[in-house]
């Protein structure tokens, strides 16, 4: 193996200690805890999983914690009665619904009624906007720790080119604007691109946002490039006994790092950024909230 492993689980325990230490000074002289609220819609148990998790990071880092926990059959109107609730309560900086939401809910009218300002998942249609259009916005998390982590790696991206796997709305096209307003030369593939090796091979940069295990391989990567692997995907694993399983990302990680310049692991790459960058959202909604300066290095 070549590559440099980019350790995303110390990188998010750095972002944490940051958003702690900030979290610490804003109690200290200006007497506000920022707050994050998370709503969790049934009993999904892998939401369940992330739900807990995030509250506990929240606690961690100083903030208060708000979790509100309703039924697989609430009415839209009940939802969106406690999205006004959070909306207009000031100790409550930052707003996550919990996604996937039960069938009968409206996705983009529940995500669409967070007040922009405290939307720290950045997926409402006005922060969408402003990142597209290269303005002051709330950045979806996941791709948020990917440019911190390529930032660190890198220096400055610009110039570089960069190949970005899947197109959904909270991985896949964010992290093309966020590459795009750091002066990369994007490209966005998908299901339907043609040649789609060949145009990974182009890239300095490859992120991997697909779904789908291991599918691109070392013979897909440039040499030297930086692979940032989103994809998070449970396989079986006979080799750790009967029905056991394990996680791999989206790239075959054994042949691309053996190809690549630097490359994220699956476990321990993407996945600790994510919750991290939730946390520094939240600062920087409280921070922008109160009209202080917003923390460095934590936002886009
Ligand atoms: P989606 O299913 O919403 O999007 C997948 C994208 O991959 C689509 O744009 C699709 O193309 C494209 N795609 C599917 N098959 C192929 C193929 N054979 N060749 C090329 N492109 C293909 O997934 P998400 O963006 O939500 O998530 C992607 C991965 O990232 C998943 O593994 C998910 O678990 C993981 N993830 C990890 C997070 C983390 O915290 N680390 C957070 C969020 C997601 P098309 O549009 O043409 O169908």
């Amino acid at each position: 193996m070549t590559a440099t492993i980019i350790d995303g689980k110390a990188f998010a325990a750095n972002v944490r200690e940051k958003v702690a230490g900030h979290v610490a000074r804003l109690k200290e002289e200006n007497d506000i805890t920022p707050g994050l609220a998370v709503v969790l819609v049934g009993e999904d148990p892998a939401s369940q999983v992330y739900v807990r998790s995030k509250g506990k990071q929240t606690v961690e880092v100083g903030m208060n914690s708000f979790e509100h926990k309703l039924d697989a059959d609430t009415a839209e109107e009940d939802l969106l009665a406690l999205i006004d609730q959070l909306n207009n309560d000031p100790a409550v900086h930052g707003i996550l619904v919990q996604l996937p939401l039960p069938g009968h809910l409206n996705e983009d009218l529940v995500i669409n009624s967070i007040d922009p300002a405290k939307d720290v998942d950045g997926f409402h249609i006005s922060n969408v906007g402003l990142l597209g259009t290269g303005q002051k916005s709330m950045v979806p998390c996941t791709p948020l720790g990917c440019l911190m982590m390529l930032r660190d790696h890198h220096g400055s991206l610009s110039g570089l080119n960069a190949v970005v796997v899947g197109r959904s709305n909270i991985v896949g096209k964010p992290m093309a604007n966020l590459l795009l307003r750091d002066s990369c030369t994007v490209t966005i593939a998908h299901s339907r691109t043609k040649d789609i090796e060949e145009v990974c091979k182009q890239a300095d940069i490859l992120v991997a946002a697909v779904g789908r295990a291991e599918m691109i391989t070392g013979d897909w990567v440039k040499p030297g490039a930086t692979v940032i692997d989103v994809g998070i995907n449970r396989i079986d694993a006979p080799e750790k006994g009967e029905g056991k399983t394990r996680l791999v990302g989206d790239c075959h990680f054994d042949s691309c790092a053996e190809v690549a310049g630097a490359i994220t692991p699956v476990p321990g790459g993407v996945g600790p950024m994510t919750i991290a960058c939730l946390l520094a959202n939240t600062l920087t909604a409280c921070c922008r909230a109160n009209g202080l300066t917003e923390p460095e290095g934590l936002t886009a």
